[in-house]
């Protein structure tokens, strides 16, 4: 029943996006018109993120038992991240280099577009924790409340009797979030249509589209063929290290990917993908743990994309980058990656400490915009792809880990 429900739901959800791609496509900004139904979709999701993520962390850390399987499970998720999103931005950088998609691009007055807020290395680390954990709750801030959260399940596991029913507090909160996620999905649909219809009627419509897709066409190939490149990796890491035949864990997937590429928020998509991470059966300890941190610092998306528009801007600009300044990329893309929020357009604003580290202009930002609203989607669908593959792989590997003692 639950299954067919399921597929019922992908086959509305890509309709809706079909139909909303056309509706925006045709009449343009009249679809504005739906924005507030996509606008209450986002929203209800969001609604949801702060209760789950702390009811998520604590039942899942508490649920390992002891302090030391909280230790093997971290350092599996940190190197699973790590490498993916270093493969991420080398393939990126490859790509890159090869397609040369900036060379010869007008820099023209590019210069009057507004710059982002600056941000550096150490806005990063100073970002993993906060001074007040309700005022970080308030603001969305994920990775304090992530890290007080398995702080708080640390100890619990350690108070014994005492800590019991706290942890099943806890448990019970998060099977009624999971509840609430399963009712929102039926709403999926509907709001994916809205969503997509509205964001490309705000972008001036199908021609306006066309318009900035031509003006940059290279550009958007060689993300998105990066982006495709990276997705055949992480499916084969699915395949082959964590053990899943790759369509019906993609088919689980389904209604997340594209609200991923619906809302452009890996954060708002989190609900979504724990559903789907469960329903495809992986373990929900793993789940539990590697998801909602996941969707907060491993982002290859964002990490290839950041490679790619810096290496464009240099094209741009007329700049060639050492392969010293390559690896330096390859580093900072990565950190960048980690302290983008998952919310839309946020790897733009972490593109500056990659763009810094190099001595590139940060004007250059200007020339990508135009087609970062659309390009974000498709990083975004990627980031959820890296973190669900992620899961699977973390069960996987922490269930061979208890085996063998
Ligand atoms: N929108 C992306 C996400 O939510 C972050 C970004 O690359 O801007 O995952």
């Amino acid at each position: 029943m639950q299954d067919k429900i399921e597929s019922n739901l992908i086959w509305l959800m890509l309709i809706a996006i079909v139909l909303g791609g056309f509706c925006g496509y045709v009449w343009g900004e009249k679809m504005h018109m739906v924005a507030w139904i996509g606008d209450l979709f986002l929203t209800t999701l969001k609604m949801l993120i702060v209760p789950l993520v702390v009811a998520s962390i604590i039942t899942g850390v508490s649920g390992l038992g002891d302090v030391r399987k909280l230790g093997r499970l971290g350092g599996i998720s940190v190197a699973y991240y790590a490498s993916t999103t270093l493969l991420a931005v080398t393939i990126g950088l490859i790509m890159a280099n090869l397609w040369q998609p900036g060379v010869g691009v007008p820099i023209g007055d590019i210069a009057e577009v507004s710059r982002p807020g600056e941000i550096s290395f150490s806005d990063i680390i100073l970002s993993f924790v906060h001074p007040n954990i309700v005022a970080a709750a308030a603001d969305m801030k994920l990775l304090p409340i992530i890290l007080f959260c398995i702080a708080f399940a640390a100890a619990l596991t350690t108070l014994g009797e005492t800590g019991k029913p706290v942890i099943r507090f806890f448990e019970g909160l998060n099977e009624a979030m999971m509840k609430i996620v399963t009712w929102v999905m039926l709403f999926a649909p509907i709001g994916v249509f809205a969503l997509i219809a509205a964001n490309l009627g705000k972008a001036g419509g199908g021609e306006a589209f066309m318009a900035q897709l031509s003006g940059l066409a290279a550009y958007a190939a060689t993300v998105i063929s990066a982006l495709l490149t990276h997705s055949i990796l992480l499916c084969l890491i699915l395949l082959f290290v964590a053990r899943r035949a790759i369509l019906p864990y993609l088919k689980h997937l389904a209604s997340a990917l594209l609200t991923a590429f619906s809302t452009a928020s890996s954060s708002a998509t989190l609900p979504l993908t724990m559903q789907s991470v469960k329903q495809a059966g992986v373990d929900e300890k793993a789940t539990r743990f590697v998801l909602p941190l996941g969707a907060t610092v491993n982002m290859d998306g964002t990490a290839l994309y950041e490679a790619v528009a810096v290496l464009f801007i240099a094209q741009a600009y007329g700049i060639d980058l050492s392969m010293s300044e390559q690896i330096i990329v390859l580093v900072t893309a990565t950190l960048a990656a980690i302290g983008a929020a998952g919310i839309p357009e946020a790897g733009l604003v972490t593109m500056v400490i990659v763009l810094e580290a190099v001595g590139l202009p940060l004007e250059g930002i200007g020339l990508l915009l135009a087609i970062d609203w659309f390009l974000d989607r498709c990083r975004t669908t990627v980031n959820v792809l890296g973190d669900s593959v992620g899961a699977a792989v973390v069960g996987k590997l922490t269930e061979i880990n208890k085996t063998s003692g």
